[in-house]
């Protein structure tokens, strides 16, 4: 009988293991030296600075890696979790009603969303989910499902896709993050294969797509937020120190020994350890910590021109792989002057370029239509004072004949 009981009680130890939040990412930053220093800036990136309440689209790859065929988990599953970002990042989840009324004013629409990958790096069309066989039945927290030697596969080029690991992971890790900054070809996050999406055959208390949210939130510089230490600080003002970590989902308020006031701990926040159904914020303090590294020089600075969404930008002939936007590629068809540009932009065909009949589109960074017009003659003008200051694609013509083209609209 004694037997029995302590056997009863080790299962019920162990499955309280397994059923709780189990993130490898501060453990991997501690092991690997990955830790985001927040004045670090990349000089090498030319873009421009982010502007006020645009949104920014990251593109996005997923490998799907998978040893048998319930980790090879259906494109149905995989959109699920896009849509489930899309909402969290956006605060569109239908359960922010359920943030406490005394954090509402600090929840925050970060503004940030994502697409799936529609041209590789070397320009061609190809959507991003990827599937691959591995012979390992499980993975550690050593990025070895980054690499197609180590039993996984390769990053698509980490400046302009997120790229995400979907695999089985060991030790019940949830999944793991790496920060900005840290070694390019390993740049990204990882996923338990039944703890990704909101469809399929899901963990009961991680099956709405938020240990993704919780990796994405590291992987744009967010720490835990019980900073990882008693009573700890995640560097966020917004968000109230808590003495640790929360599991399941305590009833608010939920108060600890360091808690500043009677509101306890932000336990529903995206970067507490608590079950998906729990989750449902970030704060605004949060969210301009992400967006800030999105501005110019910041880390992550280079997803604003990455077009990779548009299958428009797919290109017949590869690109090199080292450069995935085919709007860097100089095209002497026309010629637009001047650039940067005020009020009227001049177009002027070159080689034989046929430029009459042709249609002109000027899209912004984030993809939409901002102007549209047919060209009436050989050279045409276009009045773009109406665009508000910043970077734009041109697109003339299309097929064979589609040329591309940067424009900088001061
Ligand atoms: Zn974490």
């Amino acid at each position: 009988m004694k037997f029995v009981i302590l056997l009863l009680s080790f299962l019920s130890v162990a499955f309280q293991i397994s059923a709780q939040r189990n993130c490898g990412s501060f453990e991997y930053a501690r092991r690997t030296g990955n830790t985001y220093n927040e004045t670090t800036v990349d000089h090498s990136i030319v873009s421009r600075d982010t502007v006020a309440n645009e949104i920014i689209t990251i593109p996005v790859v997923i490998h799907v890696i998978y040893h048998n065929a319930a980790q090879n988990i259906t494109d149905a599953q995989v959109l699920s979790q896009l849509k489930a970002l899309n909402e969290d990042f956006r605060r569109m989840n239908a359960d922010a009603v359920n943030t406490p009324d005394a954090f509402k004013p600090f929840a925050a629409d970060s503004r940030i969303m994502f697409c799936l990958a529609q041209v590789n790096p070397i320009g061609r069309a190809q959507r991003g989910i990827i599937r691959k066989f591995t012979n390992k039945e499980s993975f550690n927290v050593d990025d070895a499902m980054k690499f197609s030697a180590a039993g996984g596969d390769d990053a698509w080029n980490t400046k302009k896709y997120m790229n995400i690991w979907v695999c089985n992971m060991q030790n019940n890790i949830l999944g793991y993050a790496t920060q900005p900054g840290g070694q390019a070809d390993k740049d990204g996050i990882v996923v338990q294969y039944d703890a990704f999406g909101t469809v399929g055959s899901l963990r009961s208390n991680f099956n709405k797509g938020r240990t993704a949210t919780h990796e994405i939130g590291h992987w744009m510089g967010l720490k835990h937020i019980w900073g990882d230490n008693s009573c700890g600080d995640d560097g966020i003002g917004d968000t109230p120190q808590q003495s640790g970590y929360n599991n399941n989902c305590p009833s608010f308020p939920h108060l600890s020994s360091c808690s500043p006031d009677a509101n306890g701990d932000m336990f529903m926040n995206f970067m507490d350890y608590t079950n998906d159904a729990c989750m449902n914020m970030f704060t605004e303090g949060q969210k301009l910590k992400m967006r800030g590294l999105f501005s110019a020089h910041g880390l992550r600075n280079s997803f604003l021109l990455s077009f990779a969404c548009d299958s428009s930008f797919a290109t017949a002939a590869p690109l090199p792989v080292a450069d995935s936007t085919p709007v860097a590629k100089a095209n002497p068809s026309v010629q637009i002057y001047p650039n940067p540009v005020q009020h009227d932009l001049n177009l002027v065909a070159l080689n034989d370029y046929d430029l009459t009949g042709k249609s002109i589109a000027v899209m912004s960074a984030t993809g939409q239509i901002k102007l549209k017009k047919i060209i009436s003659k050989e050279s045409d003008k276009l009045d773009v004072s109406s665009l508000q200051s910043g970077v734009y694609i041109i697109i003339i013509g299309q097929g064979a004949d589609r040329v591309v083209l940067k424009l900088i609209k001061v």
